[in-house]
């Protein structure tokens, strides 16, 4: 599929100005920076070495403000500063090569979670993000979701570098699959790479890990990538400004605007509006909360809604909320450190991620207000706050054994107040309202509603959306991470501000957008969709067994079990014997259950053991009982017919 679209809007301004070529001398200079050179001469190395880049390191550091402004004049969109005509010859595209840099998500399109999008340029591509989805009900048995990522196996020695926006599983999750087989630098913030090497530790998959700063430009091949700090459910998240040979494209993955934030770390819109004069060439945007209207409120007013709850609560505490939120937890700790609680951290999840926040700085959790689990018990109820993990009703998660009755150190009483700090990711609902009920029925006060005012979303609202259009005004647009519905929402929000529709691009996973300094245009595909996870294998569950798993839980199974021997005399030494699990309980249809018996004994006749294969005969038990089962009980079990030949 082609679509080609003109960007009029940089044919206006660009011919609007008249700086000379001064853009286009700089712009072949950038793309000859010796960190590509390096990139390349690596690459080859690698590939030598049968592909595996660990430790390839083609990343070439600028920290001081003064580099990094230099650095952005060299790349950024020269037809936004007017400093080139459309129609200027540019010396190092060729204009069959027009479209030297593409976009491809590879996921979180069309989708909440899994989020992974290449940008290439030639023949060298980054990926921002390698997250994961975790399943709804229809994935039977199945752990968790990520991309299809062969698109990168395929062109593993292509790939420079993995650049991570922030910490959140839907952004950091498939990594430790991922670099098993495309095995290249990860860059992220401090507290993202804190996390993603307590993912790899777990899977024992080394990785070089680059910490970036925001503000930060890092070379990386054709590209400069710029880290830009915006505000979000999870300290230190970055959007990207990606400053390539054609022009800057701007990539804001999940953020929110929160002008109060709790680490005093605004979001720079300071750096965003200089991006935008001079001029963003294409942005990308979270969609996540488009439907959602006003902006979403500050994570600021959750403390407030603690404050109340805290001092009106007779006796212990619990506090669940998803572990990386950092920001919860703090507010937590300080309410209960104002209204003299302790605090026990219960479940690996909340131990591991806020040992990693305190020890990298990003939590303030003095160790005196920390008391052992075990010890709770020593202080009076109203004196006690346990915050733990188990805000989507995970089945393994600390809440959710506390209100099974089935964990070992904590039981829920009468008095108790559960706070749920967080709202159910979709398919999540039924689950999270189980444990709730559960909750209750042991004489717990749970706190889980809307207008209870103990959670925000970490997204952008329309009215965020708006502002962040409105500081970049990019010339094109390409919605991102959000349900197909979101991202076409997204794409008429940026419309009604005054974007041409041809300038928006509402793509799906796989897609490749083609961009030059004029034009985009949707053209062509790569593999996409989705890997499966099930225990220690990935992706080999495939179609088949989730088709065969579907199958057993509507059906149930059917085995039939027979022994028979050829020698000497023809004859059926065991069985047939029926088994059967899921399908029909046997006193009740005692009778169906003899005729199986029946139409087995009349196909294994004398004869037909004689001669056939017991291949052969399997395969007709299975034909002949699927066809009585279904006339007679109107059900499609799986029929399994396990029958041996004894030759001996
Ligand atoms: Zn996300
Ligand atoms: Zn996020």
């Amino acid at each position: 599929m082609t679509d080609e679209k003109q960007n009029n809007g940089a044919g206006k301004r660009g011919s609007g100005g008249n700086k000379g070529g001064r853009g286009g001398g700089k712009q072949s200079a950038a793309a000859k920076t010796p960190a590509k050179t390096a990139a390349k001469a690596t690459s080859k190395a690698t590939a030598a070495k049968g592909g595996r880049g660990r430790g390839r390191q083609n990343a070439n550091m600028q920290t001081s403000q003064q580099e990094a402004e230099q650095s952005v004049s060299l790349v950024s969109n020269p037809l936004a500063q007017g400093a080139l005509k459309p129609s200027a010859p540019i010396s190092h595209l060729a204009s069959s090569k027009e479209f030297k840099l593409k976009i491809i998500p590879l996921g979180g399109l069309g989708e909440v979670g899994k989020n992974m999008t290449i940008i290439q340029y030639g023949e060298e591509m980054i990926v921002i993000d390698a997250g994961v989805m975790f399943p709804e009900n229809e994935l039977f048995g199945i752990d968790m979701v990520i991309p299809d990522y062969s698109y990168l196996v395929e062109n593993r020695d292509k790939v420079l570098a993995f650049i991570l926006t922030h910490g959140h599983e839907d952004h950091i999750g498939a990594l430790p699959y991922v670099l098993r087989d495309v095995d290249v630098p990860v860059y992220g913030s401090a507290l993202t790479l804190g996390l993603v090497k307590g993912k790899l530790n777990e899977f024992k998959q080394p990785a070089k890990l680059i910490t970036a700063a925001p503000r930060q430009v890092i070379n990386i091949g054709p590209f400069r990538v710029e880290f830009i700090h915006v505000t979000h459910s999870i300290p230190d998240s970055f959007a990207l400004a990606i400053h390539t040979p054609v022009g800057v494209v701007l990539f804001a993955s999940d953020f929110k605007v929160d002008l109060s934030p709790i680490d005093g770390q605004m979001m720079d819109f300071g750096r965003l509006s200089t991006l935008g004069e001079r001029g963003v060439l294409l942005l990308l945007a979270d969609s996540t909360n488009v439907e959602k209207p006003g902006f979403t409120p500050s994570e600021k007013t959750v403390g407030s809604s603690f404050d109340k709850i805290f001092l009106n609560a007779p006796g212990r505490i619990f506090v669940t909320s998803f572990a990386s939120n950092v920001h919860r937890i703090q507010q937590a700790v300080w309410t209960a450190a104002r209204t003299g609680r302790r605090i026990a951290i219960v479940g690996r999840g909340m131990q591991n991620v806020t040992a990693i926040a305190k020890e990298l700085g990003y939590l303030d959790l003095p160790q005196e207000l920390l008391v052992d689990i075990d010890r709770i018990n020593s202080l009076p109820a109203n004196q006690v706050l346990v915050l733990t993990t188990g805000s989507q009703g995970e089945p393994l998660s600390g809440l959710t054994r506390m209100a099974s009755g089935e964990h070992r150190q904590i039981q829920i009483l009468p008095g108790d107040t559960v706070v749920i700090s967080a709202s159910p990711i979709p398919g999540h609902e039924r689950l999270v309202g189980r444990i709730i009920d559960k909750l209750f029925k042991l004489g717990a006060t749970v706190i889980h509603e809307k207008g209870e005012g103990i959670h925000v979303s970490g997204h952008a609202n329309r009215e965020d959306l708006m502002l962040l259009h409105n500081i970049v005004k990019p010339h094109f647009f390409m919605p991102v991470h959000g349900e197909y519905r979101m991202l076409v929402k997204h794409a008429r929000l940026a419309q009604q501000l005054g974007m041409e529709e041809e300038n928006t691009f509402v793509l799906e996973n796989g897609q490749v957008l083609e961009v030059s300094r004029r034009r985009c245009r949707v053209n062509g595909q790569v593999p996409s969709g989705r890997v499966l996870i099930d225990g220690l294998g990935v992706g080999d569950v495939g179609n088949t067994v989730l088709k065969e798993r579907r199958i057993l839980s509507e059906s149930g199974i059917l085995l039939v079990y027979m022994v028979f021997t050829r020698k000497n005399n023809v004859r059926i030494l065991a069985g047939p014997e029926i088994f059967s699990r899921g399908f029909i309980f046997e006193k009740e249809y005692e009778h169906i259950i003899d005729e199986i018996k029946e139409k087995v004994n009349g196909l294994c006749t004398r004869e037909a053991l004689a001669e056939g294969s017991t291949y052969e005969l399997s395969s007709r038990v299975r034909s002949t009982l699927a066809r009585f089962l279904l006339d007679r009980t109107g059900r499609r079990p799986v029929i399994l017919p396990i029958i041996t030949e004894v030759k001996a």
